[in-house]
């Protein structure tokens, strides 16, 4: 789908035929380009608040998304060469540093950087009572996004009944892959917490009609949810141009979710 951004004259053309082709996924493809949101708005407070531990003792770490990571700097709406070849050169490293620490997914990066694939990592793990499968890598991370939700009110301020996690097909079309691919992105209760800016059935969701409203009142999941999830490097999709309220994705470094033991 993305790819109709490398040549804009063929854009609408494209674009439409591309939108009515397209399955009805989560996150597929935005019904328009638009602007996107270009940074993380997660920014770790950690020296205002306790630390966050799991069940076994084990201190969470907060960070943010990596910046490289996000999606919304990968399109930058600009036609200045020297910024859409570093906006490429973003995308590019993305795409070799998931394959390096997630796995080989055919078609994105070289098996020679990774030749497991992210299916190979694979982990069932259970979330706010819900089962998902993920990699394994980023099951600390769900942990510590669980404990704070529990430590907390939000952890009673909404209960979601569905989860998704890892997918063994890209859902994107053109340069990008998905992070469900990599067994690194979630997508929580999908039917109330829609994707407005994502092709039909998912803008077809009566909270997408509610104009005039901000994104975090098109969806049933409380403000509190996602600033949890951002605590601990994981970027809400929310924010880009997709709107797609109901996906988390872990951008952090997996290396450090957990803080090292105390010698
Ligand atoms: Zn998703």
């Amino acid at each position: 789908m993305h790819a109709v951004r490398r040549t804009l004259a063929a854009a609408p053309l494209l674009l439409s035929f591309a939108v009515a082709a397209l399955p009805a996924r989560g996150e597929d493809a935005p019904s328009a380009p638009a602007e996107k949101e270009t940074k993380s708005e997660a920014a770790p407070k950690e020296a205002s608040r306790a630390k966050v531990k799991l069940p076994d003792g084990r201190v969470c770490r907060e960070q943010s998304p990596q910046p490289f990571l996000i999606r919304g700097n990968w399109f930058p709406k600009t036609k200045d060469p020297e910024k859409l070849k570093e906006a490429r050169k973003m995308l590019e490293d993305a795409i070799r540093y998931r394959t390096e620490k997630y796995g080989y997914f055919e078609g994105f990066g070289s098996p020679k950087l990774n030749p497991k694939a992210p299916k190979d990592y694979a982990k069932s793990t259970t979330f706010m009572g819900l089962t998902v499968r993920v990699h394994e890598k980023i099951i600390p991370a769900l942990k510590c996004v669980e404990a704070a939700l529990k430590s907390s009110p939000a952890g009673e301020e909404y209960k979601p009944k569905t989860i998704g996690g890892i997918r063994f097909k890209n859902t994107y079309r053109g340069v990008e892959v998905s992070n469900h691919v990599y067994g690194i992105a979630i997508d929580i209760e999908p039917d109330r917490n829609t994707c407005c800016g994502c092709v039909a059935p998912w803008n077809e969701h009566p909270l997408c009609k509610q104009k005039g409203k901000t994104v975090w009142e098109r969806m049933a999941m409380p403000r509190s949810w996602v600033e949890t999830f951002e605590r601990f490097g994981f970027y809400w999709l929310g924010h880009d141009v997709l709107q797609d309220t109901m996906h988390f994705e872990f951008l952090g470094d997996p290396d450090k979710i957990l803080e090292e033991p105390e010698q």
